[in-house]
């Protein structure tokens, strides 16, 4: 395994290797940068195949905390915990609390937070042991859940891609596809609905379908049919990948914004997006109102301080719209080289 020379390092400040004797713990910090504040990312345990896999892991994901919230305008940095273990077998509290001490040691440069096979129960135990923990609030609107501040953001750029390239300024009879109606894509299903939207939703869930179906009159479509619907905007909220070979030609939508993390397949799939004339969304983007509800509710900020800075979301998108319209660039490439510009 190497680390300095890694394909994923890019400059990475500090990368903690955590190992307990007495838990089990094996586990990876990776800090990326701090330059605008203390690293601030979840706190992932996945039953990886070996160790390179899980270095890979919590380099690209801390790499992208760095750009999320430089571009969401957070006094954070970037870093992401990865514990290599299966969380229904060998999450133990002992455990958390092993991987508590560790992080405390670090003295703040790096925060954690729920993440993959984690749950703020678990963020409460981690708590035992150091102060530098977040999304636990406790009588808080969402009660540490991150998903609604996350839909609520999401709703607010989908508008903004809308205005941009559709020119309306309203939701109105726009038509949107959800794929994956879970915590976050319900959420969003409520807010389109209260604009005025024609919803079209898939999810794997036929629980999670029927709910938003009764609840929002969305029609119902299966998973495969997702990508070729006849809509104005696509928006993934299940998992990765989904914007790659096969489902590009399939897209009839001319906007796409969801709140699914690392949706493009590879980065070429972005700029083949804009030669199709495809609005992309830039996930990370659109979908940090998660990160900036917990860093309110880590500073004990107002729920309406929080939501006034999730509707920044909106003005960030337009200006990256914006510059990719007046040079011909993709999306993707633009709102990089603009949180480059914020945290280096
Ligand atoms: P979730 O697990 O609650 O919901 C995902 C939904 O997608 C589930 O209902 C699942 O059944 C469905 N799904 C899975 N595979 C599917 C498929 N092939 N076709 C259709 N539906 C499928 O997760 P969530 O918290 O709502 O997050 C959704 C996405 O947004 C994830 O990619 C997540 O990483 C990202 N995200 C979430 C947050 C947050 O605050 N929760 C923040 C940032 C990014």
């Amino acid at each position: 395994m190497s680390v300095f020379s890694h394909l994923e390092f890019d400059h990475h400040e500090q990368v903690a290797f955590c190992h307990d004797k007495k838990t089990g713990l094996k586990a990876i910090i990776a800090v990326h940068n701090t330059y605008r504040g203390p690293a601030l990312g979840g706190c992932r345990m996945w039953p990886y195949a070996d160790e390179d896999e899980a270095l890979n892991d919590a380099l690209r994901l801390s790499r992208g905390m760095t750009y999320k919230s430089a571009l969401a305008n957070l006094p954070l940095g970037g870093g992401k915990a990865v514990i290599i273990g299966n969380p229904r077998q060998d999450k133990t509290p002992e455990l958390l609390r092993a991987l508590g001490e560790f992080i405390q040691k670090l003295a703040g440069r790096y925060v954690t937070a729920e993440d993959s096979g984690t749950s703020v129960a678990d963020m409460k135990i981690i708590g035992e042991c150091t102060e530098y923990v977040s999304g636990v609030a406790e009588g808080t609107e969402s009660g540490g859940d991150p998903s609604p501040a996350t839909a609520y953001g999401t709703f607010v750029g989908l508008k903004a891609a809308v205005k941009h390239r559709l020119g309306k300024d309203d939701l109105s009879g726009i038509k949107v596809a959800i794929q994956g109606v879970g915590n976050v894509g319900y959420h969003l299903a409520g807010h389109l609905k209260s604009a005025g939207a024609e919803l079209f939703v898939c999810d794997i869930h036929a629980e999670h379908v029927e709910r938003v179906v009764n609840e929002y009159g969305a029609t119902a479509v299966a998973p495969e049919e997702i990508y070729g619907l006849e809509v104005d905007v696509f928006a993934p909220c299940a998992m990765g990948a989904i914007l790659n070979d096969t489902t590009l030609p399939q897209l009839s939508a001319s906007v796409i914004a969801g709140a699914a993390n690392n949706q493009l397949a590879t980065p070429e799939h972005g700029e083949r997006l804009h030669e199709m004339e495809i609005l992309y969304t830039p996930d990370y983007v659109i979908n940090a109102g998660g990160i900036i509800d917990i860093h309110y509710q880590r500073s004990n900020g107002s729920h309406e301080d929080s939501m006034r800075h999730v509707e920044s979301i909106g003005e960030t998108l337009s200006e990256i719209f914006t510059r990719s319209s007046e040079q011909n660039r993709a999306t993707h490439v633009i709102a990089d080289e603009l949180a480059e510009e914020r945290f280096q």
